[in-house]
């Protein structure tokens, strides 16, 4: 039977999956023991980084704890390069990394650093950088607007306006996950109206006691608790020097950003939560008795579990295929679209007949199916919806 079980029988190198073991352990030993308590905690919304999220419901001990598993198991590093003390590990073995961590609901505290932060020069690298590396300071990423969601460069309105070493920021920003949580956003504005996203938006790095900077900590409430919020910008001055990459290179920074964090390795997210969901099934269907017979004797019950299972073994491969293909240094910008679109139906369909197998027991918060379906279905929406993923990936099949 075991050999039926997804995750046993892709071959990858040596050294990735020794990663995919010791990640295994950390998630199994340290993290699934702590669940039952996490689940129906309100401490863990959207959006906010994993050591917050762990903090918030456990407390110090707790998260000091896990903090210094990840930090000796060299997982904190993960996505971090190796001239800033990271291992410097493939984009593929930190899928595998990412799969097995997603088996679980509870997080395990790692340096959330965005890719494009590693644009930072000069004074920026102590600043900014090192001080996210080492969780130190935490950061957001500043482009959605309440007019511009899906068409960012052809609708954002925040501007940002020369005078003298300084930029001029004002404009409003909606939706920012840990607005009022970071100590800097980095931040999407127009610098020429006239080219937009083709050179005519600029990545800021704008810190969050700037004056002219506002949140509203209430934050916006949705069905995951309230770690988005609105920022307003009024004449928010930030020094020529806090320009991220180059002037009118924001938006492909951005871009940068969405392809890798928010598209590719959605997969693997989606991934890890679909294997604990079949496994659980499984068990779960073996075990529990209707009308004389378990569960797992009845075809329609079956063909779920066949259904997850051709699913996960389709995204795996796609994964793992896309991301090697990155390491390579390939453009692999549709084909993230296309992870981004698969992972995140496939994986709330999965997370919807988990909790139909389970019946009642599915939407217990004793389960992490409700949770699971929750942040796999809103993957349908942030990062850029299933509608511009498609839209992308049918400009070029038609080019
Ligand atoms: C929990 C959460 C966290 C978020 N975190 C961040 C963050 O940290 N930073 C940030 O900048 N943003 C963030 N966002 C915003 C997110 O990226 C946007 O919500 C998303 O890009 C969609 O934009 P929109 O909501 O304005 O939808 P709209 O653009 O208004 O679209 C509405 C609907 O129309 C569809 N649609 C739009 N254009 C087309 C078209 N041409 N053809 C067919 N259908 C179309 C869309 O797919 C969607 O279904 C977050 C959102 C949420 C809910």
């Amino acid at each position: 039977m075991e050999e039926l079980h997804p995750n046993t029988h892709y071959q990858l190198p040596p050294e990735v999956e020794e990663f995919r073991m010791l990640a295994r352990k950390v998630c199994r030993e340290e993290l699934m023991p702590l669940e039952r308590e996490y689940l129906p905690h309100p401490g863990h919304a959207l959006g906010l980084k994993e050591s917050i999220k762990i903090k918030n419901v456990f407390g110090k001990e707790i998260s000091a704890r896990l903090e210094k598993v990840s930090r000796d198991t060299g997982l904190w590093y993960v996505m971090v390069p190796e001239q800033y003390g990271g291992m410097g590990i493939s984009l593929l073995a930190r899928a595998v990394i990412l799969e097995e961590l997603n088996y679980c609901a509870v997080p395990l505290p790692v340096a959330h650093v965005a890719n494009i932060l590693y644009a930072c020069k000069g004074d920026q690298v102590e600043k900014y950088l090192k001080p996210v590396i080492e969780g130190q300071k935490n950061t957001s990423f500043g482009q959605t607007e309440p007019g511009a969601g899906s068409d960012p460069g052809g609708m954002m309105s925040t501007k940002a306006v020369r005078d003298g070493d300084d930029w001029i920021i004002n404009g409003t920003k909606m939706w920012i996950s840990m607005a009022h949580q970071s100590d800097f956003i980095m931040l999407q504005a127009v610098t020429d109206p006239v080219k937009r996203q083709r050179g005519g938006i600029t990545m800021f790095l704008v810190d969050r006691d700037a004056p002219g900077l506002s949140i509203d900590p209430k934050g916006i409430k949705t069905w995951h608790g309230a770690a988005q919020y609105v920022v307003n910008f009024d004449n928010v001055r930030v020094p020529a020097a806090q320009v991220l990459g180059e002037v009118g290179g924001g938006f492909s920074l951005g871009q940068q950003w969405l392809t890798i964090h928010d598209r590719l390795l959605r997969g693997p997210l989606a991934l890890g939560k679909m294997i604990r969901g079949l496994h659980d099934c499984i068990e779960w269907s073996k075990n529990r008795v209707t009308f004389g017979k378990p569960l797992s004797e009845r075809q329609a019950i079956q063909w779920k579990l066949v259904d997850m299972y051709v699913k996960i073994n389709a995204l795996r491969a796609m994964i793992y295929e896309n991301c090697a293909k990155a390491d390579n240094g390939e453009d692999v910008r549709i084909q993230a679209s296309l992870v981004k679109l698969t992972s995140a139906n496939w994986g709330a369909e999965c997370m919807d007949e988990a909790i139909q197998i389970h019946g009642a027991m599915g939407e217990s918060l004793d389960l992490p199916y409700t949770l699971f379906y929750r942040l796999l279905r809103h993957t349908r929406i942030g990062g850029g919806t299933d509608e511009i993923q498609k839209m992308l990936i049918a400009r070029a099949l038609l080019k």
